[in-house]
């Protein structure tokens, strides 16, 4: 069992987000539960391995033009897709590197299997993806809808500058004759702003159960999800009976809906047990001693040194109790109470030193409010991605990018 934490976090404490966990919660959140809060993971398939094998060889054949091994299956099945690739070594070319980009307060980051940024008329962003079945593979139009598309895109539009990008899923089946297809669709900003504002929605409802949730068991699941892909490796540990199954499916509760309204209800009891926090609405009294004083000091301070006022005569300061302070009587000015929706900005009259008078003073709240760190929502950050995409050519071209 893996204990790593469920949630990985970024310096600034970002939760870190990949395409393909956001898949698995959006598919069933348990199913993501079992893996990162159970730390139940689940071993390779035999197909994820040979998907694995197909990637190494078009890795090294496009970053160092190696031959592709046709003596191997793997080989066989990347050597059927060999017209769809660029020309190894391609100038501005990137295989298998890594990105992370900020986005509506989350770090979405990946490796994509190749893209060519620096291109006209777009950028190019491709993914190899193995399948024992074209009809699996995504169409024009799902690939506008899929987060990795949409993710993968938005980073090669903030790297480029430009707002649209040239995607390439190339299809490589696994199974029966060699053969591979590519699904070429051209993403727009608009597209990917739609998509990603999904992926916003998605990315919050799991940060709730990666923060709130210690058991996969207690996490809202997705019954529809269980038989597909060829059946869910934790079912054993759900062990959801024939009739949980049905009266989950017949609810058709959708469970990012049901997340979604789960984690509104603890934002507005959080919000709810702020406003009711306390107030002091007693009135007090500024003299030492007394048990609703605002740190009361055990005893006066030393007084200043006597000094001479304007007719040369030499006076001692008086201690004031209601400010608890020191002051000297012969520069007494007009006495003023201030009222307590006073404007706070003017500037402060001098306090008459009249010790004798008494001023009973009424705690206020403070006009401009506690000083509390803003809360960041989704909605709230969510830049507009064209700002987004403008900031970054204007740091590329004030030289602070490479
Ligand atoms: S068995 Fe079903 S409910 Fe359990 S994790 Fe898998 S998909 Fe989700």
């Amino acid at each position: 069992m893996d204990k790593r934490p469920a949630l990985m976090r970024a310096e600034d404490g970002s939760v870190l987000l990949s395409p393909s966990q956001l898949n698995t919660f959006e598919l069933c959140p348990r199913k993501w539960a079992w893996n990162r809060i159970n730390g139940v993971r689940e071993p390779q398939k035999a197909a994820a391995a040979l998907g694995e094998a197909v990637h190494n060889q078009l890795e090294l054949y496009l970053k160092n033009g190696k031959n592709i091994d046709t003596s191997t299956k793997a080989g066989q099945i990347a050597m059927s897709g060999i017209e769809w690739m660029p020309t190894p070594q391609t100038p501005g070319m990137r295989v298998e590197e890594w990105f992370a980009f900020p986005y509506g307060g989350f770090v979405f980051r990946g490796k994509k299997d190749f893209e060519i940024v620096d291109r006209d008329p777009r950028p190019l962003v491709s993914d190899h993806k193995t399948t024992s079945n074209f009809r699996w593979a995504q169409t024009p139009d799902t690939l506008e809808d899929d987060f990795q598309a949409a993710i993968y895109a938005a980073d090669a539009m903030i790297k480029s500058g430009k707002s649209e990008v040239d995607l390439q899923w190339t299809y490589f089946k696994t199974v029966g004759g060699r053969a591979s297809e590519p699904v070429k669709k051209v993403m727009t900003e608009d597209m990917v702003e739609r998509t990603m504002l999904r992926v916003i929605q998605v990315a919050e409802n799991l940060r709730f159960v990666g923060e709130e949730y210690t058991d996969a068991k207690q996490v809202p699941y997705n019954a529809d999800a269980c038989e597909a892909y060829g059946g869910c490796y934790y079912a054993d540990h759900c062990k959801l009976t024939a009739k949980e199954k049905l009266k989950a499916i017949m609810a058709q509760q959708n469970t990012q809906t049901l997340l979604e309204k789960l984690r509104k209800k603890k934002e507005a009891a959080a919000a709810a047990a702020k406003q009711t926090a306390p107030e002091i609405t007693e009135e007090f009294s500024p003299t030492p001693g007394k048990k609703n004083e605002i740190n009361p000091p055990d005893k006066p301070p030393p007084p200043p040194d006597a000094r001479q006022d304007s007719k040369g005569n030499w006076v001692q300061a008086v201690w004031d109790p209601g400010h608890q302070e020191w002051v000297f009587p012969a520069e007494e000015f007009e006495a003023e109470v201030v009222p307590a929706n006073a404007d706070v900005d003017k500037p402060e009259k001098k306090r008459v030193a009249k010790p004798q008078k008494k001023v009973k003073l009424k705690a206020v709240p403070d006009p401009v409010g506690p000083e509390t760190p803003p809360t960041i929502s989704a909605a709230s950050v969510l830049e507009s991605f064209a700002d987004l995409i403008a900031a970054k050519v204007a740091e590329r071209l004030s030289g602070g990018r490479d």
